[in-house]
């Protein structure tokens, strides 16, 4: 969830407002989003949200932000196109103004000097942005590697970079997400070789699934399509609006003739078809998921088919992933992902340690603060730093919360603000509370169990022997010495309680429920959810 506030007196701006997916800890939570406290409480002074790049990591949290608090939007054209259909699913699209920033054209706000670098990343339109106060520059890198071949030729400025460093730039704070890898991270246009090997040979189908937003990778898949015969179509919700958003804009070159509508791929024969298709991370719901137990409406895959997940397997979803990989192949279909085999079929967006040390390098700030990265990863990237001769005054290790101050005399840190992960339910858009999160993990480890009773108001007698349901824990129809003894404590705690007790439903639940968990657990081991219910006769 990258979201970091700059300030200057009274004015700040907001460097990205990214989300997360939860890990399958979180149950039933859709997205997480940042602790928004901070901001709400200085939304007085906010005058900017600015956008390094389109990834969801940078730009998810859109919607939940601006729901609470109102600023200017910045953002490169593309950037801004694939927020603009967020907004508009929130009924936001009205009343947030966006406005697009473009290299080499610096703008002001407030007291702060803005300007967006362009740098190579694995979406196109990404940057760095300088932000020039009266105090100095502070040069945030967003995501980057340096790739000197991208696929639109728009390779990364790295003399803008060297002038803002021969400048004097008060503060850098880079990408450390590749840190632990030395050399270079290969160019986006390294996939093209495996990818030509798979769409030529492949006797049936090509389906390759990648990250929607990774445009460079859709040009590639277009033009070996149209190289190698094969109709090309894309098939995902994400998929079908981003291509066509890249194609409006000129980003995505298809020509004509070659797209066909996912209706129509049933029609044509498996060796005329190359897809380009959501899921790579295995998503339940995902088009390649659905392919691969054979539950897509329009497409199915067969022995012959050739399938490609061209992305990272991003931890916790190793399983999801590799679910997924076995079912296609019982299918008939080859599989082939990160393995490490070569040519790669999937390269990373983010710098290794050369491009790391080349932005220090040419940047060559007094402060330096590594971000984006585990904790390992940030201590890495100072400890590379310290390495070369390129920070003048320090190297600072921030993590989530910590404020670091400049002023004349230097920089400190001073203090925290509250941070922190709101979950959210995208179906009702509520915040799912921690002790929601709570209940659900201990209903799923050790189920629920229902005692339903007929209490008679006047008497505060049963009126029936008492129900036993229950969901997730023992099979109650085979434990019937279980369900018989449960009911005895039941009869037990009510023939204990006197009639204040009982008429007190509040009381004689939570006594029920207290003598039920002890007894479950004697018998079983098992603590389950009890959730005592009575019906007033
Ligand atoms: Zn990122
Ligand atoms: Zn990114």
């Amino acid at each position: 969830m990258n979201m970091m506030a700059f300030e200057y007196g009274e004015h700040m701006v907001l460097v990205d407002c990214g989300l997360m997916f939860p890990d399958a800890e979180l149950l039933g939570v859709d997205v997480v989003v940042p602790d928004l406290t901070y901001l709400r409480e200085n939304q007085d002074r906010l005058r900017a949200i600015l956008l390094t790049h389109g990834h969801e990591d940078h730009i998810g949290a859109l919607p939940y932000v601006l729901d609470e608090v109102a600023a200017p939007v910045y953002g490169t054209p593309f950037t801004l196109a694939l927020a603009r259909p967020k907004l508009s699913e929130h009924g936001l699209a009205d009343s947030v103004e966006l406005r697009e920033m473009r290299p080499g054209q610096p703008f002001e706000v407030g007291p702060f000097r803005v300007e967006f670098i362009h740098l190579t990343h694995s979406i196109i339109e990404s940057g760095a942005l300088a932000l020039t106060t009266p105090l100095g520059t502070i040069l945030h890198t967003g995501d980057f590697k340096f790739d000197p071949t991208p696929m639109d030729q728009h390779v990364s400025d790295l003399h803008t970079l060297a002038h803002y460093g021969r400048q004097g730039v008060l503060a850098l704070f880079s990408d450390s997400t590749n840190v632990e890898r030395p050399g270079l991270t290969p160019s986006e246009r390294a996939v093209r070789q495996r990818f030509a090997q798979i769409l030529g040979e492949a006797k049936g189908r090509a389906l390759i699934s990648c990250f929607a937003t990774s445009i460079h990778r859709l040009q590639i898949i277009t033009d070996l399509a149209q190289e190698f015969r094969r109709r090309l179509c894309f098939v995902g919700r994400s998929m079908y609006q981003n291509s066509e958003i890249a194609m409006q804009m000129g980003r995505l070159n298809v020509p004509p003739g070659l797209l066909v509508p996912p209706q129509e791929l049933k029609r044509l024969p498996p060796h005329e078809l190359a897809v380009v298709l959501t899921g790579s991370q295995g998503e339940p719901m995902s088009a390649l998921a659905r392919v691969a137990v054979d539950s897509h409406r329009w497409l199915a895959v067969e022995p012959g088919d050739e399938v490609v997940i061209s992305a990272r397997v991003i931890p916790g979803n190793e399983n999801a992933i590799f679910r997924m990989v076995d079912h296609l192949y019982r299918r008939g279909a080859r599989v082939h992902y990160q393995d490490g085999s070569q040519p790669p079929v999937h390269v990373s967006g983010h710098g290794s340690t050369e491009e790391l040390k080349l932005m220090l390098n040419l940047v060559r700030p007094k402060y330096f603060v590594p971000i984006h990265g585990e904790y390992r990863q940030l201590y890495r990237h100072l400890e590379l730093a310290k390495q070369l001769a390129a920070v003048s005054e320090e190297t600072i290790l921030l993590e989530s919360g910590d404020v670091l101050e400049f002023d004349e005399r230097g920089a400190r840190k001073s203090g925290r603000v509250p941070v922190g992960r709101v979950c959210i339910d995208v179906g009702t858009l509520d915040e799912v509370e921690e002790i929601i999160l709570k209940e659900r993990r201990h209903i799923s480890e050790d189920g629920i169990v229902i005692p339903i009773l007929a209490i008679n108001e006047h008497t505060g007698q049963l009126e029936t022997q008492p129900e036993i349901v229950s969901r997730g824990f023992v099979p109650l129809d085979e434990a019937h010495e279980l369900v018989e003894s449960a009911r005895e404590v039941i009869l037990r705690t009510i023939e204990k309680s006197n009639l204040e007790e009982v008429g007190d439903w509040g009381v004689i639940k939570e006594k029920i429920r207290t003598a039920l968990r002890r007894h479950f657990d004697q018998e079983t081991g098992k603590r389950p959810m009890i959730l005592p219910v009575i019906l007033e006769v």
